[in-house]
């Protein structure tokens, strides 16, 4: 991805930092071609460098860029599961995903770590990205998804006698699991994303107390990821499941519903993060009726979000690390609302909005791998940054409303906000 050229400027705003040090009231942060040189106090700040961009940013807020840890760009108005797979040929999901990745970059989604893709989509949509072709959050790619046969993922009855390769590789034993992760070795994944558990979504066969995976599998899964440089991560709602990946090896956990003291004991020895993705939660119980969800669905999802926030307030206060990221893309739950599982966490979890932020920027980075690259605004980190008008620190609803975003910066060039296209 292309850096900006020349200094940029920006100044006079709260500057939020995400690096643990208080807000600045008047903060000056200057990036040169991409990178960052100053971030601090506008008093104490070096002279403006001659030919720089200058944003004056008073009366706004200057954050990192966010990032969503737990995003899905071949999702798309999701109602049923055969939306997630089988509803469009991949050539239209492509186009969808490219058109979901610019939506994120311009809600101030500056990275992304993907949670599952279809096919391989995700791959060639950060080299696309990379390469500066197609607009998009930074991307961590994890292609297709792993689930035992019979598990959450592998929902098409056999009488249908269509394949599921586009979505999942379904596995028996650890040694179809080998093989399914040796694929995606050559698909050239990041993040392999794997199903130890059901959801509530499947309550008939594969609810959020099920087992969807041996540990065996899930073992072998690390064992060949990790050989080859690869991280594993897991849809884990049962607390066994959680407990199975973190003695497996997993790198991350997603959601980590049900999470008891042992698995407690077991996430913070190793200090795996986790990514809730809990406001889909709180959507399927307050919209299911409007898409017809069954009442039993709805009182899964209910169950899953008083226990999701109960382990998330556990597990932050603990001292365990949270990623903010949210399953976006279902119909009740669309691309372009990822700031609402921030507000979320403030209003609904407990979480304060420094803890919220920082889990949305620094954590993000660290679970992507690049917590050296970006995730906080200091010295030496690429400058992708926000600036929002208002008070984000006052008001973290601010970051829902892209009508307030005066630049999404990303490695010093803007890429979306009001400045898009404005001069000096
Ligand atoms: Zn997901």
């Amino acid at each position: 991805m292309k850096t900006g050229s020349g200094p940029l400027v920006v100044e006079k705003g709260k500057l939020f930092t995400a690096t643990g040090a208080p807000l600045i009231p008047d903060g000056c942060l200057i990036s040169q071609d991409g990178i960052i040189t100053y971030a601090g106090a506008r008093a104490q700040a070096p002279p403006i460098p001659s030919g720089a961009r200058v944003i004056d940013a008073q009366g706004c807020t200057i954050l990192p860029g966010l990032v969503e840890a737990h995003f899905h760009p071949t999702y798309f108005n999701v109602a049923a599961l055969e939306d997630l797979d089988i509803k469009y040929p991949v050539e239209y999901v492509t186009l969808l995903a490219a058109a979901n990745a610019k939506l994120a970059l311009e809600c101030g989604y500056t990275a992304g770590r993907s949670g599952g893709s279809l096919f391989n989509i995700d791959v060639w949509l950060k080299k696309a990205i990379e390469a500066d072709i197609t607009p998009g959050p930074r991307l961590a790619a994890s292609g297709r998804e792993i689930c035992g046969a019979g598990g959450l993922m592998d929902w098409n009855p056999e009488f249908r006698k269509i394949g599921m390769e586009g979505l999942v590789l379904i596995i028996n034993g650890a040694e179809e699991a080998r093989a399914a992760v040796r694929k995606l070795v050559k698909d050239g994944v990041e993040w392999v994303k794997t199903y130890p558990t059901g959801d509530a979504a499947s309550p008939d066969i594969n609810d959020h107390h099920t087992l969807c995976m041996t540990f065996e599998e899930m073992h072998a899964v690390v064992a060949m990821a990790h050989n080859h440089g690869m991280k594993v991560t897991g849809h884990c709602r049962a607390g066994e499941g959680i407990k199975n990946a973190l003695r497996a090896g997993y790198d991350a956990v997603e959601h980590a519903t049900f999470i008891d003291d042992e698995g407690l004991e077991l996430l913070l020895k190793r200090d795996v993060p986790i990514v809730p993705a809990l406001y889909f939660e709180l959507a399927s119980v307050e919209r299911g009726p409007e898409f017809g969800l069954p009442q039993r669905v709805i009182d899964g999802h209910k169950e899953t979000l008083e226990g999701g926030a109960e382990s998330a307030r556990r597990i932050l206060r603990a001292g365990g690390r949270v990623g903010m990221g949210g399953d976006y893309g279902f119909a009740w739950n669309p691309h372009g609302d990822y700031a609402k599982e921030l507000a979320f966490f403030v209003d609904y979890v407990g979480f304060t909005v420094v803890e919220t932020l920082i889990c949305a920027t620094r954590t993000g980075a660290e679970i992507m791998g690049r917590g050296h690259e970006f995730g906080a605004l200091e010295k030496g980190k690429l400058a992708d940054i926000l600036v929002v008008e208002g008070d984000v620190l006052g008001n973290i609803k601010l970051l829902q409303d892209r009508g307030k975003f005066l630049a999404v910066v990303q490695g010093g060039i803007i890429k979306a906000g009001k400045l898009l296209g404005t001069a000096g």
